[in-house]
C-alpha cells in the first residue's frame, strides 16, 4: 500500500466521521510516526493536511528531503513561526472541523492550534492513523522481519562475548554498537540487560552491576531498521542455573507457545492473553505475571493492537504483535520469553528466530 493509498484511507475516515480535514503535526516529536506512515517523510518537523486536498509543509531545513521522500505530495516551505504560518495558510480554507490525533498530539500543541487558527474547530479524534498502522502490508512485514533477524544476530553476537565481571551497561553498549555497525538505524528502545535479581524488574535499566556466574541475564532488545522496530526477550544463565530458574523457564516457555498457538485472525487480544496466562496461573505464579501478554510493533515499539487481559482489540491478518509472558520473583530473578509474530488468517508466523526451547547456559 503506497502512501497515497494510506492518505486516501484516512480521508475516507475523515469524511465518514463528518469532518472536513485531518491535520498531522510533527513538532516536538508529536505525530512523528503518523507523519512518516502517511508520507514517507522522516524529518523531525512537518505538517500534513489531509482533506479534499493534501499537502505537506516543512521549513527550509527539510524541503529538499521532503520532496525526495514524499513525492508526488505537494510540498510547501514555511518560514517564521510555524503556528503563525499555519494560521495564515488556513485563514481562507473552507474546512471548518478538522481532526487531530488525541493519542499523539500534546495538549499544548492543540491549545496553540486553537489560538492561531480561530476559524477552525480542532477536534481530537480517536486513533485513526494508529488504527491504519496496525495492519502491515507485505513490505512492512518484510522490514519488521529484517529488524527481527538483525536483533537475533545481535543477541547471538553479544552472548559470545559475555564474561563474568562485565557490567550490564557495558554489555548493552557493546550490543548497540554491533547492531548499529551492522545495519541498525538505532535501537528501537533502550536495551534491557538485567542480571541476577535485576531481572525481576520487567523494565530494568542497565547499570553498573557486574554479571556473575550462576545468575540469569535477561535481555529485552530490538533494533530499528528502515524505520521499523523489533522486540525480543530471552533469558540466559551464566553457568549452571538454580533448579527453580529451570522450572520457571519451562512453564513460561509453555505459556509463550500457548500464546503463539492462540493467535489467528479474528481472535480478541484478551483471549490470546488468557490462554497463556492460564498456564502461569496453573503453575501457581499468576500473581507474578503483572503485565499484558503483548502489544503491536511497527514504526513504534509499542503500538496498537494490545494483547492484554482487558483488550477488546481484534487481531487481523497482517498485524504484528509480541507474545511475552513473564514471571518475576522480587529480589530473586525473572524470566520472560518474547517473540514477534505476524497474524495470518489461520494462525501466525513467528518472526523471531532466536532459539528458546531450552534455557541457554553460557
Ligand atoms: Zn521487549
Ligand atoms: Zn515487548
Amino acid at each position: 500500500m503506497g502512501h497515497g493509498d494510506r492518505r486516501r484511507a484516512l480521508a475516507q475516515r475523515v469524511e465518514d466521521e463528518g469532518l472536513d480535514a485531518f491535520l498531522v503535526v510533527n513538532a516536538e516529536s508529536s505525530d512523528r510516526a503518523n507523519l512518516f506512515y502517511l508520507t514517507g517523510f522522516s524529518g523531525s518537523f512537518g505538517l500534513l493536511w489531509v482533506g479534499k486536498e493534501a499537502w505537506l509543509a516543512t521549513d527550509s531545513r527539510y524541503t529538499e528531503q521532503a520532496s525526495a521522500q514524499a513525492a508526488p505530495l505537494p510540498i510547501e516551505e514555511l518560514n517564521g513561526r510555524w503556528l503563525t504560518w499555519l494560521g495564515e495558510r488556513l485563514a481562507d480554507t473552507s474546512a471548518r472541523r478538522v481532526g487531530v490525533s488525541a493519542a499523539s498530539l500534546t495538549v499544548k500543541i492543540l491549545n496553540d492550534l486553537r489560538a492561531h487558527a480561530k476559524n477552525i474547530e480542532f477536534v481530537p479524534t480517536g486513533s485513526w492513523v494508529e488504527e491504519l498502522r496496525q495492519t502491515k502490508d507485505g513490505s512492512e512485514v518484510e522490514q519488521i522481519a529484517a529488524a527481527a533477524e538483525l536483533t537475533d544476530a545481535g543477541l547471538r553476537w553479544i552472548l559470545g562475548r559475555i564474561r563474568p565481571g562485565m557490567t550490564e551497561q557495558e554489555i548493552a553498549l557493546e550490543l548497540e554498537f554491533w547492531c548499529r555497525k551492522n545495519g541498525a538505524q538505532d535501537m528501537a528502545f533502550e536495551p534491557i540487560v538485567a542480571s541476577g535479581p535485576h531481572s525481576s524488574r520487567p523494565h530494568h535499566r542497565p547499570g553498573s552491576r557486574e554479571v556473575r556466574e550462576g545468575e540469569v541475564i535477561l535481555f529485552d532488545i530490538g533494533v530499528r531498521r528502515d524505520a521499523y522496530c523489533a522486540d525480543l526477550t530471552r533469558v540466559v544463565s551464566l553457568g549452571r542455573p538454580e533448579p527453580r530458574v529451570q522450572e520457571i523457564y519451562e512453564f513460561v516457555l509453555k505459556a509463550n507457545q500457548a500464546g503463539i498457538e492462540a493467535v489467528h485472525a479474528g481472535v480478541e487480544g484478551a483471549s490470546v492473553d488468557a490462554g497463556a496466562r492460564k498456564i502461569i496461573e496453573d503453575a501457581g505464579y499468576g500473581t507474578h505475571f503483572g503485565h499484558g501478554l503483548g502489544h503491536g510493533v511497527g514504526l513504534e515499539v509499542h503500538e496498537m493492537p494490545r494483547v492484554g487481559p482487558t483488550s477488546e482489540d481484534v487481531l487481523g491478518p497482517g498485524m504484528v504483535v509480541t507474545i511475552e509472558p513473564g514471571v518475576y520473583l522480587p529480589e530473586q530473578f525473572g524470566v520472560r520469553i518474547e517473540d514477534l509474530v505476524v497474524v495470518r488468517p489461520d494462525g501466525c508466523e513467528v518472526l523471531s528466530g532466536f532459539p528458546k526451547d531450552d534455557l541457554l547456559v553460557l
